[in-house]
């Protein structure tokens, strides 16, 4: 199931209060080898065990889940994966595994709603793109979809004649035209399959690594629809190996989202004037995010407060716990505010772009928003102007 589809299923479970179970596991072994998410679970799982708040019918249902979690664990997991967000719902029988390609932290919360911060932070990397590694004796091509290669295949080129007898007896300038028609006819064949690749899977980048010689004529042989997605790599060698190439690829990806979301920072810190159309700091982007008012959200990985969320209308706030909650008197519930915006961005189809500890951001309090339509207070005597 692509991760959209994943998402939605996540925040589209029926109402009533809820226990959902989110477990983040870091896959990449330590320095000796050993897999440190085993022993961060269990002393987790035994602490979960003896949790108080959770009802004893759903107590029993939670330890079926997590012997699933367990099992899982044991028999299905891929050791390409670096890392695995596992959501469970007992009460509604759902089960969902999400690898990911970058290790999250290690996490185990039990909570109202899914806790989708770390995943929604990696939505970058399960987009859909290529990669295209060329010199002009062999070229390497990968699909990456969701993640994971899709597709790959090796085009090899033999240059028979250049190695073994020299320029066959070719005057230089015949030479380098007749190596130069090869290194079209190699190009041409390279984008010509990336081309048929492209035609089933809509794709978002295409990522090249070609050796100098190779890259005019790449570029050339690419149809425009490419053309306008090709970003080159020029940290690879083409002959490095292939996980070297995934993640100079899935770095460049990080980098092209961590870019477009500092710009989007940078415009809705202009644009957050007094009657402005965006809002930035955690107060005011919170209520505009509950009014169904945000039409892109700006959110710092470094962000971390702590706040309360209501138990009724589901309002999340900042700072200390009210006794009851402003809007509608419900009662309230301590909460970590990541996880309610994550969840409530998510659950009302705003997309969330992360900046990675971005100074502006985080000075104006680590958010913001654009907004749908300028907030203002009364009438605007411009308007219909
Ligand atoms: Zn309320």
């Amino acid at each position: 199931m692509p991760l959209k589809e994943m998402l939605q299923r996540l925040v589209k479970v029926g109402p009533g209060p809820k226990t959902f179970l989110s477990i983040y596991l870091d896959l990449s072994p330590d320095g000796s080898g050993k897999k440190r998410h085993a022993v961060f679970l269990k002393s987790r799982l035994s602490e979960l065990a003896k949790n108080p708040s959770v009802h004893s019918r759903d107590q029993t249902l939670l330890a079926r889940d997590l012997r699933r979690v367990q099992k899982y664990l044991e028999e299905d997991l891929d050791p390409a994966w670096r890392g695995i967000a596992l959501f469970t719902c007992p009460s509604e029988d759902l089960f969902l595994a999400v690898p990911m390609s970058q290790p999250p932290a290690n996490s185990l919360a039990l909570s109202v709603h899914p806790h989708l911060f770390s995943l929604t932070r990696q939505a970058e990397l399960y987009q859909t793109y290529g990669i295209l590694v060329a010199d002009s004796r062999q070229a390497r091509l990968f699909l990456v979809h969701e993640g994971r290669p899709e597709k790959q295949t090796s085009l090899f080129w033999e240059d028979k004649h250049t190695t073994r007898f020299g320029r066959m007896g070719l005057s230089f300038q015949k030479f380098q035209r007749h190596q130069q028609e090869h290194i079209k006819q190699r190009a041409k064949e390279a984008v010509e399959n990336m081309g048929k690749w492209s035609v089933r899977r809509e794709i978002k980048y295409l990522f090249l690594a070609p050796e100098e010689e190779m890259e005019a004529e790449i570029k050339k042989q690419l149809p425009s629809a490419l053309k306008k997605k090709q970003v080159l790599l020029t940290s690879l060698d083409p002959r490095d190996p292939d996980h070297k190439i995934f993640s100079a690829a899935q770095k460049a990806l990080q980098t092209l989202s961590r870019e477009r979301s500092e710009a989007l920072a940078r415009q809705i810190m202009d644009e957050a004037q007094p009657l402005g159309r965006a809002t930035v700091g955690p107060e005011p982007t919170l209520s505009a995010l509950q009014n169904y008012q945000v039409e892109r959200l700006v959110l710092d990985a470094k962000f971390h407060a702590s706040g309360w969320r209501c138990l009724h209308c589901g309002y999340p706030g900042m700072g200390g716990v009210p006794r009851s909650c402003p809007l509608c008197q419900g009662g309230t519930e301590p909460a970590e505010l990541r996880e309610e915006i994550a969840w409530k961005a998510q659950s009302s189809g705003v997309e969330i772009f992360f900046t990675d500890n971005f100074t502006p951001l985080m000075k104006a309090g680590g958010i913001g928003s654009l907004l749908k339509f300028k907030i203002t207070g009364k009438t605007s005597r411009s308007s219909g102007v």
